[in-house]
């Protein structure tokens, strides 16, 4: 695979009036570049629903969270979680959609004055009903409003991935510091049972030495454009799937292995005359060699069939994970010494809540963030390598 440009030039391609045959392309090509990067209200998010009864009023010493940015995971996992984690509550919302907000607040039994927008978000300062702030804005402004939050003088998570650049990473975990406040990463399977009995069991060479690991984290996106989907938007994204959905296996590699890759090499695809990756790669295939010996091969896509995969090999068995990132019903197989075991060693829904319950842990007993700002930026670092390496040809040696 080649790199063929990571650039707006495809999109400008587009004008041309061979490819605009179709009406879908034809609106394409008027439409705007890209959604715009800044905090901006949107319409109700295609997934995600409401509590149908509000959650019960907060118990003394829990954290009351202020939730920025009300999109599909916000509405769909964050707040549920915060609301049925030990020590958390929703205790505040910040939007650009008003009525949207309103909605939310009244779910979730918000008086109007916990209804915050993108720009009276810094009066969040002297709002003493909250203590640390949720970020579920687009990756690309993570890094903007986690400094926002923390000159307010709040703890703060952050969706993953942590932000577009190293640089953006490191100001994240400096403003935290200058704070004096938490900065945890929202990298949820590291509260999820079978990620963590697939390493608990790694860690304990079940398989032997690990000779392969080799994970998938695709799925096709619709025939949107960078103006209605942040996703593809390389201002907001990045480069698009890897940061996105294939960080996760990129996760996995690094978790299961129990090792830091030595060398990187990245191959990126950008399909020309494609609206939706006139500004984000559509696929990214990466090959992490770690100093064992081990070697990762990672796909990930937002053009292929849905398949979310991670699989172990090693000298004595192999580990097998479908889905291994889901909400929800991850499996588990253990194969070795010719036969095959199914381990179920829970249910993978606790996830949400339990990462937000250890958020409450960090900041009421000090425990150490079991996925810190350092970890985010130790991935965007990797990712950073990766796309030098796809863009030069050559591996990238760390
Ligand atoms: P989404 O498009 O559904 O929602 C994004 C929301 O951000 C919008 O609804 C809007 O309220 C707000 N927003 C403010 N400025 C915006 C702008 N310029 N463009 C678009 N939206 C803007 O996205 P999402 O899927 O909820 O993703 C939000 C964050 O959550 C991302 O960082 C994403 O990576 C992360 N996420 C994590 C998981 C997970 O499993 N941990 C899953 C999905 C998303």
């Amino acid at each position: 695979m080649t790199d063929r440009g990571h650039s707006r030039r495809n999109f400008l391609q587009l004008t041309g009036a061979g490819l605009a045959a179709t009406p879908w392309l034809a609106a394409c090509a008027q439409a705007q570049a890209s959604i715009p990067r800044q905090a901006i209200g949107r319409p109700w998010p295609n997934w995600g629903s409401l509590p149908e009864t509000p959650p019960p009023p907060p118990k003394a010493g829990s954290i009351g969270v202020a939730v920025v940015g009300l999109g599909g995971y916000a509405i769909g996992k964050a707040m549920p979680a915060l609301a049925t984690a030990e020590r958390t509550h929703v205790a505040a919302v910040v939007s650009g959609n008003p009525e949207k907000a309103a909605k939310v607040a009244a779910a979730y039994g918000l008086p109007d004055d916990a209804i915050y927008s993108y720009d009276t978000f810094s009066k969040i300062a002297d709002d003493d009903r909250i203590e640390a702030v949720y970020i579920v804005l687009p990756t690309g402004l993570h890094a903007d409003w986690t400094e926002y939050a923390f000159a307010a003088g709040k703890h703060v998570i952050c969706e993953k991935p942590m932000a577009l650049t190293p640089a953006e990473c490191e100001r994240m975990i400096a403003a935290s510091r200058g704070a004096g406040r938490k900065l945890m990463i929202a990298y949820r399977c590291h509260f999820e049972p079978v990620n963590l009995k697939a390493t608990e069991l790694m860690r304990q060479g079940v398989v032997g030495k690990i000779q392969t690991i080799e994970t998938a984290n695709n799925y096709r996106v619709g025939k949107e454009t960078p103006a209605d989907n942040w996703r593809l938007a390389k201002a907001l994204a990045g480069g698009g799937p890897l940061e996105d959905y294939g960080l996760y296996g990129l996760q996995v590699a690094l978790y299961l292995s129990g090792e830091l890759p030595v060398s990187v090499q990245g191959w990126t695809e950008q399909p020309k005359g494609d609206p939706r990756f006139s500004e984000v790669f559509s696929t990214v295939k990466t090959e992490l060699h770690f100093p064992s010996g081990a070697v990762a091969n990672l796909m990930t896509s937002y053009d292929a069939d849905t398949l979310n995969m991670s699989n172990v090999y090693g000298e004595a068995g192999k580990l097998l994970m479908q889905p291994a990132n889901g909400y929800a019903g991850n499996t588990l197989t253990l194969v070795r010494d010719g036969s095959s075991e199914v381990l179920t060693p829970g249910d993978s829904g606790v996830q949400f809540a339990q990462m937000c319950a250890h958020f409450a842990d960090a900041i009421r007993e000090g425990v150490a963030i079991r996925t810190p700002g350092e970890m985010g930026l130790r991935d965007i670092r990797l990712v950073d390598a990766i796309y030098r390496s796809a863009a030069s040809g050559e591996p990238v040696n760390l």
